[in-house]
């Protein structure tokens, strides 16, 4: 903790008066209380950590079970200063009783307050879920900010992210998805942007790090990110991805393959339109390449020119396989709209685009030509080839016309 009270009620942060002679005579002087439960706090000085607030061992407050690392006091202390530079008046360790939550920082913007939660230990879905909600219900806006060291970096445009990662996300206004993230050791800001999931765990995602102090407010708040994965990267990883899956042990009892197999269709020489990196694709938790292969087999397989269907049948038949918990839908509790639709609309848009289908009137499409199946790995490359060389991610696709 960087704040406690006082004996007479004043309230102490060690942010502001973070001289180590100052404190050390304060100390012989003063006694601090915690500020959440009245209980006395040890002041602790210590030369490599910042100065800082502790309980003394065994005492039943809750801040004791959630014992604060050096990183994220210096991150939470780094924050603050931002914000002070940034001439707002933030708080420091808000604690609100109604909730039972303290937020790191605290401060009003553009007419709104926000409670900053500094994350730097993995903490389970419902947790993060239960304080995303107590401060909603006391009308404030959370934002979640995840310490920069937990970005774990496989090469220049690819990282492992697990479910915790993906709680962060949000979205700009024109629905990039990204995660904010606050490094204190290198002193800069983070944003994993345009997160294109290849696997469960693996994602290809654009970095963007910039030093605090050339960061504004307006930046962390309503950031953009020009750029765009490379399709040649994407290309690359979802040939490794597929090579993987094919020759793991799973593949003799997946339900998966054997739906495949039981409908003559060969999961090698699927269109290249199944597969693709679209900017929602992280709403759905299995690879692209599972969850579009679900939608080629329902809606697309062996159906002849002229026949048609609805961006609903597309949605259903998505919501089927959830229900038969072949496909599991993320939780994003930063964004309020669900983003299936959105996910599904891109993918429709994308076919469109591709020639695959033709957008009808109202939210229909027409197969222009009998979708036939690949013979042979020549013409399935050539396929892929061509695919790509017209493929483009598709910014600001809001996708309302398609539900
Ligand atoms: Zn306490």
């Amino acid at each position: 903790m960087l704040t406690a009270k006082l004996s007479n009620g004043k309230i102490i942060t060690v942010a502001e008066k973070n001289n180590l002679t100052f404190l050390r005579h304060l100390r012989k002087q003063e006694k601090f209380y915690c500020r959440q439960c009245g209980e006395r706090v040890i002041l602790k000085l210590g030369s490599k950590r910042i100065p800082h607030f502790a309980h003394e061992k065994g005492s039943p407050c809750l801040e004791r079970f959630e014992p604060e690392s050096e990183y994220h006091n210096r991150g939470k202390l780094y924050l603050y200063e931002w914000l002070q530079q940034n001439s707002l008046s933030p708080q420091l360790e808000v604690y609100y009783p109604a909730i039972l939550q303290r937020a790191d920082v605290v401060f009003a913007y553009n007419g709104k307050t926000y409670c900053i939660e500094f994350q730097c230990a993995s903490i389970s879905e419902q947790e993060f879920i239960k304080r995303t909600k107590g401060y909603q219900r006391l009308s404030l806006n959370p934002l979640w900010i995840l310490g920069g060291k937990n970005i774990f970096r496989k090469n220049r445009q690819k990282y492992s992210l697990s479910a915790f990662h993906y709680l962060f996300l949000q979205k700009t206004s024109s629905n990039q998805l990204y995660l904010p993230a606050f490094c204190p050791e290198t002193d800069k800001f983070i944003f994993l942007a345009n997160i294109m999931p290849v696997s469960v765990r693996t994602s290809l995602a654009n970095i963007f790090i910039k030093p605090r102090n050339f960061v504004s407010v307006n930046d962390l708040l309503a950031p953009s990110f020009p750029s765009f994965p490379s399709v040649d990267s994407w290309r690359e990883e979802m040939k490794q991805f597929k090579t993987t899956f094919f020759i793991g042990k799973h593949i003799y009892n997946s339900p998966f393959l054997k739906e495949l197999y039981s409908l003559s269709v060969n999961p090698r020489l699927l269109p290249p339109y199944v597969g693709i990196p679209l900017p929602s694709n992280p709403v759905i938790e299995e690879s692209p390449f599972i969850w579009q292969t679900y939608i080629y087999i329902d809606l697309l397989a062996g159906r002849k020119q002229g026949q048609s269907f609805s961006f609903s049948d597309v949605n259903l038949s998505v919501l089927k396989r959830i229900r038969k918990n072949q496909l599991h839908l993320r939780s994003f509790p930063n964004i309020k709209q669900s983003l299936l639709p959105f996910a599904l609309a891109e993918y429709m848009h994308c076919l469109v685009k591709a020639g695959v289908l033709i957008k009808g009137d109202g939210n229909t499409f027409y197969i222009p030509r009998d979708i036939v199946p690949y013979c042979g790995f020549g013409g399935f490359e050539k396929e892929e080839e061509r695919f790509y060389l017209q493929f483009s991610f598709q910014q600001n696709f809001d996708g309302r016309e398609y539900f």
